[in-house]
């Protein structure tokens, strides 16, 4: 397996839902996701593997065992896949990369001559990004029972569209949205192949590594509410601007985390009415914050809590903190990710702030991710990157663990 074996794979995905600025648009139940589906079939029946679409929508393809006779073999599959989708603008390897991986792996085994005692089984998982209906990890969610298939069918894009409305328009049935746990009682190992999501392969000098944890991390919605003025009659004095309440809000989250070693953004505002010459009535803004540990994670929320509060009553204004999604710490299997770390020749072994079908599944299933080094360390947008000899010993290396794992 070198760079252009990966390249020759790669290249099919290009065209799919690029956008002007580099980045993809590529929303769960989009044609840019349809189409990514029908690539997923095609790979699938040219190698083979039987395809298979669970309630949720994610994709299977699958690998059936062919254990020696008196081989003991308890039927259950080791998984391996990704995502599809993207955030708004995102960039090419996110979620794509382990997809591809995890077909390239499969013949990577073949030209060897492998035989699977265990099904080995491509996995594409919906909705990761949340980039449509505003939930992270949503298939992989629906599938362990944590996320409720009636609110699931109610979320709505942007645009107004329900899930429900969305999976209709592309063929699927919502109805069967739920709970999957003999899919997760058949799945003896789930590994994540995934583009890092920061530089620190880039420091070690090492192509691929293995994640320890993902960070506890989760999202607030943040209401300042104040009173809508004129920008040029108000006095000062008289005001109560949100806008301003809101301000520190950004630099205290911040601030906080940096005092307390963890990370904290505002990365969408809203105001209202939204004038040029007009103080605002209210503004949402949403934090994102994770951190090495949840102590960490709960300091860095307390001081913020606080201290905004405390803004709020010199403002005037009011301020409120909701709770959107948290997300736990999740130690990824530690047999299993010291096997992995030896197998590869002891690779760099490091957490991640970013969440994960992984992160989901470990809950249930031993679970480990792999990450391919990637030079910018940028995430989530265009320049994201990974060399495509990188790619290839991330394939290697996604076989090695399939072949130690169900071989
Ligand atoms: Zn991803």
């Amino acid at each position: 397996m070198d760079g252009a074996d990966f390249r020759r794979l790669w290249d099919e995905l290009a065209n799919i839902g690029p956008a002007d600025t580099g980045g993809y648009l590529r929303f769960s139940w989009s044609d840019a996701d349809l189409a990514c589906r029908d690539w997923f079939r095609a790979q699938a029946a040219a190698r083979d593997l039987r395809l298979e679409t669970d309630r949720n929508g994610n994709l299977y393809a699958r690998w059936d065992a062919s254990p020696p006779p008196g081989e003991p073999n308890d039927g259950r599959a080791v998984l391996t896949g990704s995502h599809f989708d993207s955030v708004p603008h995102g960039g090419a390897y996110d979620g794509p990369l382990g997809i591809v991986s995890a077909f390239l792996a499969v013949d990577r085994l073949r030209a060897e001559g492998a035989e699977p005692k265990r099904p080995i089984v491509v996995a594409a998982f919906t909705e990761e990004e949340g980039g449509r209906f505003g939930v992270p990890c949503l298939g992989s969610r629906l599938m362990a029972g944590v996320v409720d298939p009636e609110r699931a069918r109610r979320l709505t894009d942007p645009g107004g569209t329900t899930l429900a409305e969305a999976m209709r328009a592309a063929g699927a049935d919502p109805d069967l949205l739920g709970p999957d746990p003999d899919r997760l009682a058949g799945t003896a190992a789930f590994v994540e192949l995934h583009i890092e999501q920061g530089r620190h392969l880039d420091e070690e000098d090492a192509p691929v590594g293995v994640a320890s944890a993902i960070w506890p991390h989760g999202r607030w919605r943040l209401d300042f509410t104040g009173e809508a003025d004129h920008a040029g009659t108000t006095r000062l004095p008289d005001r109560r601007d949100p806008m301003l309440t809101f301000a520190f809000a950004v630099l205290a989250a911040r601030k906080e985390a940096r005092l307390a070693g963890g990370l904290a953004t505002v990365g969408r505002v809203e105001a209202e009415p939204n004038a040029t010459n007009a103080i605002a009535a209210r503004v949402t803004a949403w934090l994102d914050a994770r951190a090495p540990d949840e102590a960490v994670l709960d300091e860095i929320l307390r001081g913020f809590e606080s201290k905004v509060s405390e803004r709020a009553g010199r403002d005037g204004t009011g301020f409120a903190i909701a709770p959107e999604s948290e997300t736990p710490i999740v130690e990824f299997d530690g047999a299993l990710r010291d096997r992995i770390a030896a197998l590869l020749g002891g690779a760099p072994v490091l957490p991640t702030g970013a969440g994960h079908d992984a992160g989901v599944l470990a809950a249930h299933v031993p679970t480990a991710m792999l990450f391919v080094r990637n030079p910018t360390g940028v995430s989530h947008a265009p320049r994201e990157s990974a060399t495509d000899e990188d790619c290839a010993a991330g394939v290697e290396a996604l076989a090695a663990v399939l072949r130690d794992l169900a071989c």
